[in-house]
C-alpha cells in the first residue's frame, strides 16, 4: 500500500491521477485531496476513494465540502494554509497538480516532507526553480516530471553521463493558431483558445498552448530539471503529438518517448517509476498514424517564445515575474478583458519595468510573483483593447 496526496484532484491532472489510482484501490490509499472550491467533484472524489482529508482552498467553499462529506470518514478543511498542510501530509506521493503560483507552497511542502513529489505544476519550478530544486535535495526528496515533455526526456536522459547529451528537443504541438495569420490572432476568443487540437487540459495551460507561452514555461521548466544549458534545449512544432520529446546524444543518436496524446501515460510513468503499470488506453497505432511533421516555431507569431528564452537566460528574478504577469494576463484574457496578443505584450511590458534582485528564498519568489502580478494588474486595467 502507498499513500498518496493529489494536489489539485479536481482538475485535468488531478482527475487523471484518480483514474489511475482508483483502478488499483489495493494498491493506493489517499492521504489528502485538495481543490480551489469545486466541492461536488473533490467530495465525489474523497467519497469513492475513502480519503483521509478534503481541503477547498477557497475557505468560503468549507461549509459545503463539511456539508457534502458528513457522516464519511473523510475530515475536512479550508484555505491556503490547509492546503499546504496537505501538502505536508506525508504521503509517500503527492501529485503537484494546483494550477499556478499557488502550487509553489504546497509543492515545497510535500518536498520538505522528502516523499516522492510527481510534478506536473510547471509555473512553481518556473517561478521558484532554483529554491525548489534546492529543497529537493535538502530533504532527499524525488521529484518526478509530470509534463509530458519532460517526462520523455525523463524516459531518454542518461544522468549518469549528462555531459554526451548534446541537445535537448522539446516537442510543441503549435497549439490551436499554429496555422493562423497574425490578423487572425489578434480578433480570437477565449473559447477559441481553449479549444485545443490534440490535449484536452485545464483553461489556462490551454491558452498558454494557444500563445505557445505554454512551450516557454516548458523550456525555463527543462533547464531546470535537466542538466544542460538553456542553448542546448531546442523546441520544434511537431504537430500529432505523438513523439512528446527527444534527447540528441554526441554521437548522433536521438531518443524519443512516443505515445497517445494522453496525461495518463506521464502519470502513470511517475506513479509507478521504477515499475511500469499498464493503462486502459489503445496502443499507438503508427501505421494508422501514417506520419510525423516537424517544422520550426515562429517566433514572430508567439512571441511568448522569445520572451522565455530572455527570461530563462536573464534568470534571477525573470522567470517569476514572467509567469506572474502571464497568469495574470491569461486569466485577464479568458475574462474577455484583453485581446489575445495582448498577453505576451502585458508581460514583455512587466519584465522591461519591473527588475527586482534575485529572489533566493521561498517567501522573497512569493514577494516578487505578488509584485509582478499587481503591476499586471494594472496594465490590465489600462489596456484599451
Ligand atoms: P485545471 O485547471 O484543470 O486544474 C487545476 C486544479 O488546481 C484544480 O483542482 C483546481 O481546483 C486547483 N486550483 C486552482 N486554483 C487554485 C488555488 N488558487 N489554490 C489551490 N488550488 C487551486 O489544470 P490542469 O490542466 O489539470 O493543470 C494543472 C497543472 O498541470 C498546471 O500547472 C499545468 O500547467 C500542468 N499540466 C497540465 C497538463 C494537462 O494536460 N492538463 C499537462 C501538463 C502540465
Ligand atoms: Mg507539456
Amino acid at each position: 500500500m502507498r499513500s498518496v496526496t493529489i494536489l489539485g484532484a479536481t482538475g485535468s491532472v488531478g482527475s487523471s491521477t484518480l483514474d489511475l489510482i482508483e483502478r488499483e484501490p489495493d494498491r493506493y490509499r489517499v492521504r489528502a485531496l485538495t481543490a480551489n472550491c469545486d466541492v461536488d467533484r473533490l467530495a465525489a472524489a474523497a467519497r469513492r476513494t475513502e480519503a483521509e482529508l478534503a481541503v477547498v482552498a477557497d475557505e468560503r467553499c468549507l461549509p459545503a465540502l463539511r456539508a457534502a462529506l458528513a457522516g464519511t470518514g473523510t475530515r475536512t478543511a479550508g484555505g491556503a494554509a490547509a492546503v499546504i498542510e496537505a501538502g505536508a501530509s506525508g504521503a509517500d506521493w503527492t501529485m503537484a497538480a494546483i494550477v499556478g503560483c499557488a502550487g509553489l507552497a504546497p509543492t515545497m511542502a510535500a518536498i520538505a516532507r522528502g516523499g516522492t513529489v510527481a510534478l506536473a505544476n510547471k509555473e512553481a519550478l518556473v517561478s521558484a526553480g532554483d529554491v525548489v530544486m534546492d529543497a529537493v535535495a535538502a530533504h532527499g526528496a524525488r521529484l518526478l516530471p509530470v509534463d509530458s515533455e519532460h517526462n520523455a526526456i525523463f524516459q531518454c536522459f542518461d544522468f549518469a553521463r549528462p555531459g554526451l547529451v548534446r541537445r535537448i528537443i522539446l516537442t510543441a504541438s503549435g497549439g490551436p493558431f499554429r496555422d493562423a495569420t497574425a490578423e487572425r490572432m489578434a480578433s480570437v476568443t477565449a473559447a477559441e483558445a481553449v479549444r485545443h487540437p490534440n490535449w484536452s487540459m485545464g483553461a489556462k495551460i490551454s491558452v498558454d498552448s494557444a500563445t505557445m507561452m505554454n512551450k516557454g514555461l516548458e523550456l525555463i521548466e527543462a533547464a531546470r530539471l535537466f542538466p544542460v544549458h538553456p542553448d542546448q534545449i531546442e523546441i520544434v512544432v511537431h504537430r500529432q503529438s505523438v513523439i512528446h520529446s527527444l534527447v540528441d546524444y554526441v554521437d548522433g543518436s536521438m531518443l524519443a518517448q512516443l505515445g497517445p496524446s494522453d496525461m495518463r501515460v506521464p502519470i502513470a510513468h511517475a506513479l509507478a517509476w521504477p515499475e511500469r503499470m499498464a493503462t486502459p488506453m489503445a496502443p499507438l497505432d503508427l501505421v494508422a498514424l501514417g506520419r510525423l511533421d516537424f517544422e520550426a516555431p515562429d517566433p514572430g507569431r508567439f512571441h511568448a517564445l522569445t520572451l522565455a528564452r530572455a527570461a530563462v537566460n536573464a534568470g534571477g528574478a525573470a522567470p517569476a515575474i514572467l509567469n506572474a504577469a502571464n497568469e495574470v494576463a491569461v486569466a485577464a484574457f479568458l475574462a474577455g478583458r484583453i485581446g489575445f496578443l495582448e498577453i505576451a505584450a502585458i508581460v514583455d511590458d512587466i519584465l522591461q519595468r519591473y527588475d527586482p534582485p534575485s529572489p533566493e528564498t521561498l517567501d522573497a519568489v512569493l514577494a516578487v510573483d505578488a509584485r509582478a502580478r499587481e503591476l499586471a494588474a494594472e496594465r490590465v486595467e489600462d489596456c484599451v483593447c
